[in-house]
């Protein structure tokens, strides 16, 4: 099971990366679209279902299905 992405690790800051969507920080990112997160993201590596799932921005980790982060991207 691959260890989950820590808030506090430098890709993480780098990304504005939150475990839960809620703790973005949408003043400093004013694209945040609302009801984005990990889960409904298109680099998501996992079922819609899931709690966690891969990530190619984070390699080796896993970040949670209700997390966000700036890259975020529409799943098609
Ligand atoms: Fe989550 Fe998408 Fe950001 Fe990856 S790119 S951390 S799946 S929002």
């Amino acid at each position: 099971k691959m260890p989950l992405v820590d808030a506090k690790d430098p890709q993480a800051l780098a990304l504005g990366y939150v475990s839960d969507a809620a703790q973005a920080d949408k003043a400093k990112y004013k694209n945040f679209v609302a009801g984005s997160h990990c889960a409904n993201c298109a680099l998501f590596q996992g079922q819609a279902s899931d709690t966690e799932g891969g990530c190619p921005l984070f390699p080796g980790k896993h970040v949670a299905a209700k997390g966000w982060c700036s890259a975020w991207a529409k799943k098609a």
